[in-house]
């Protein structure tokens, strides 16, 4: 009898413990071989999560705080902690911000920074940006939300706003008087970026027809009509990153 009952014990937990699909999928960029971790918590999902930069952990801290309620699918790119991504092509090594080669203007500009700019080097990153994109796919998405954190004074709403590096870029700015200016939403939808503004966060409405393109997944989706947030906050800043994408989850109906 106790043989019973343990083993309807263990039908009835095994029932009630929905178990993430994990899954581990192999890029590669050359010959270097790269691992991009996709957690689907829903596979019907319209909403998509990604981490591109594997040393920025304050923002995969804050999001996995909402992860075990969310309807989402998490993409996140495995590099040993490390923002860029360095590469073999014919025992030669490259490097690459894989948040800068999605376009071909991007994988040129990152190859050129990086000092490895070659027929076979552009050809195995330009192979690894279509893979990845290709299995993101992106369309099937409704809405792409993108995880980053920065450094304080590095990056900001500030660079977007008139006559700094990134203005072109923007439609259009709010800065809020409250916050810290480098947490900061960028969209590419108006909606998004009204919501954001009446609640007073710092919020970059991308320029559809802007011709600035950096290779960012920012301008990739800007570009080919994806509706998309980018959840930018300072390093460390948890709390504050914990409340945007609890904002965002909000207009997603999660
Ligand atoms: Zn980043």
């Amino acid at each position: 009898m106790r043989h019973v009952y343990l083993c309807f014990l263990f039908i009835y937990l095994c029932s009630c413990q929905k178990k993430d699909d994990v899954q581990l999928i192999e890029l590669f960029a050359g010959e270097t071989k790269l691992l991009l971790e996709v957690k689907t918590k829903d596979e019907n999902s319209s909403l998509v999560f990604i981490n591109l930069h594997d040393d920025e952990v304050t923002s995969t801290e804050a999001f996995n705080s909402f992860y075990e309620d969310c309807n989402c699918r998490f993409y996140h790119l495995m590099n040993n902690r490390r923002r860029n991504i360095v590469f073999s092509v014919n025992h030669h090594d490259g490097e690459f911000d894989p948040n800068g080669i999605f376009s071909s203007t991007g994988i040129e500009r990152q190859l050129k920074k990086h000092h490895y700019f070659n027929p076979k080097s552009e050809a195995a990153v330009k192979k690894f940006s279509e893979d990845f994109l290709a299995t993101l796919d992106l369309n099937s998405h409704d809405f792409v939300v993108s995880l980053h954190n920065n450094s304080d004074g590095n990056f900001s709403v500030q660079s977007y706003v008139a006559d700094t590096s990134r203005s072109e870029g923007a439609l259009e700015f709010n800065l809020s008087p409250n916050r810290d200016e480098d947490d900061f939403f960028i969209v590419t939808k108006r909606e998004f970026f009204e919501s954001f503004r009446k609640q007073d966060f710092n919020v970059v409405l991308l320029n559809p027809t802007s011709p600035e393109d950096d290779g960012s997944l920012s301008d990739y989706c800007n570009k080919h009509g994806i509706d998309y947030i980018n959840v930018e906050a300072e390093d460390g800043h948890l709390e504050e990153q914990k409340k945007m994408i609890e904002t965002a989850l909000l207009l997603f109906g999660e």
